[in-house]
């Protein structure tokens, strides 16, 4: 007997109680912040040296890459570790779904990874803090190690497009679960939001944990109000005890 897939889709709100605030969501601070967006537009970055130069200097004050995991993220550890197969397809770049405990390979991130750097001419990759490192030494906009060439954090600008390989993989988990959850997120930025309703289309249960009402509220089995802080540990509580379960 199999036990039932659980995807669950993660969002901004599932990280505000580890003091994230929202920077990309429709309401984000960057889309109300002409200036700070442009620190993440694609064309902004590789075009102006004194962009870069900032984006730097933000991500030296990122609150994201000294944030612990809260109850939420643990408690998806938990159901994993219950020997529940889950898989996490995360909108959030703040890797406190690892952090917690989940295995990386369990993992997808849509918008990329704040705690790895990455070059945009050879695509060599390293943890975050290097270059950081290297910023705190006096490096403005510090080159490519391998091949001198710009880098960025390994997060998905504005004006990039998502990994392809992650988003099959993505909608690949949507088709195949038997429960999804949509945590803290308004479920209005594609492709994510309609992996909700794809996930649907293939039978899921579909269990909405948000503040606000989401446009997938009415295709729902369950919608939840409360904080994601007690909704998810309860609502996963009920799913490791194998309600529904058992195939
Ligand atoms: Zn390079």
């Amino acid at each position: 007997m199999t036990r039932p897939l659980v995807a669950l889709l993660s969002g901004a709100g599932i990280s505000t109680d580890s003091g994230i605030p929202d920077y990309r969501g429709p309401n984000g601070l960057w889309r109300r912040d002409p200036e700070a967006e442009k620190l993440v537009t694609y064309d902004f970055y590789m075009g102006d040296p004194e962009i870069r130069r900032r984006s730097w200097q933000m991500r030296r004050g990122n609150r994201t890459l000294r944030a612990e995991p809260n109850a939420a993220h643990r408690a998806v550890v938990d159901l994993e570790r219950a020997g529940v197969p889950v898989r996490v397809i995360t909108q959030n770049v703040d890797g406190l779904h690892q952090l917690a405990g989940l295995p990386a390979r369990k993992v997808l991130e849509l918008h990329g990874s704040a705690r790895s750097f990455v070059c945009t001419r050879c695509h060599a990759r390293g943890p975050m803090r290097d270059a950081l490192a290297r910023v705190e030494a006096g490096e403005e906009d510090p080159p490519c190690l391998e091949c001198g060439g710009i880098l960025k954090s390994a997060t998905v600008f504005f004006g990039e497009r998502l990994d392809p390989v992650v988003l099959g993989q993505a909608l690949a988990i949507a088709k195949a679960c038997q429960v999804f959850l949509a945590v803290g997120t308004t479920l209005q930025v594609q492709p994510a939001a309609g992996l909700a309703g794809v996930a649907a289309d293939h039978g899921a249960r579909l269990i909405v944990v948000n503040a606000e009402p989401t446009p997938y509220d009415a295709r729902a089995d369950e919608v939840v109000r409360e904080p994601i802080g007690t909704a998810l540990p309860r609502l996963l509580a009920a799913l490791r005890d194998g309600e529904g379960g058992g195939g």
